[in-house]
């Protein structure tokens, strides 16, 4: 690991307030590449915002997987199957860099105890703020992207 690499802060506004919960190197791919749309962090930050309301203390959003290259995708598809193979991977996934870093996976835990936030209702909160959610994966983690918003269509 490299020290520094992409420990950048990302900051947004919320309701005219600027936050910055989230940095650059949690969008890596495992070859420290990072691409992340800027609609994607203000998704992220809205999540946050509305789970913490609802458990009425700190909640961390853990993005679990951002950008893609083709290898990356191959790689995971090599591990859990493509979805036209009755895995789990989509051959155009909205992580790869092509369509300009509109994709996480999230999970997310209540601060205090490290209690895990159940996928279904972290779904239903990233369904207010992405464009297209899927949270149905067995490992738990909650699919979350912007496809309406990048320009790339599909
Ligand atoms: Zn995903």
């Amino acid at each position: 690991m490299v020290r520094g690499r992409n420990d950048v802060r990302l900051l947004v506004e919320l309701d005219g307030e600027p936050v910055s919960h989230f940095r650059l190197r949690e969008f890596e791919n495992r070859d420290g590449l990072a691409m992340v749309h800027e609609s994607v962090v203000d998704s992220l930050e809205l999540v946050r915002r509305d789970l913490c309301a609802m458990a009425g203390e700190e909640v961390w959003v853990i993005v679990t997987d951002g950008v893609r290259t083709q290898r990356d995708l191959e790689r995971l598809a090599d591990r859990i199957g493509w979805v036209d193979e009755g895995g789990a991977v989509a051959r155009n996934s909205k992580h790869l860099a092509k369509f300009g870093g509109i994709a996480v996976d999230v999970t997310a835990r209540i601060a205090s105890s490290r209690d895990r936030v159940p996928q279904s209702t972290l779904g239903d909160v990233c369904r207010r703020h992405f464009d297209w959610v899927k949270d149905d994966y067995s490992d738990g983690h909650v699919h979350a992207d912007n496809r309406g918003r990048s320009l790339v269509a599909g």
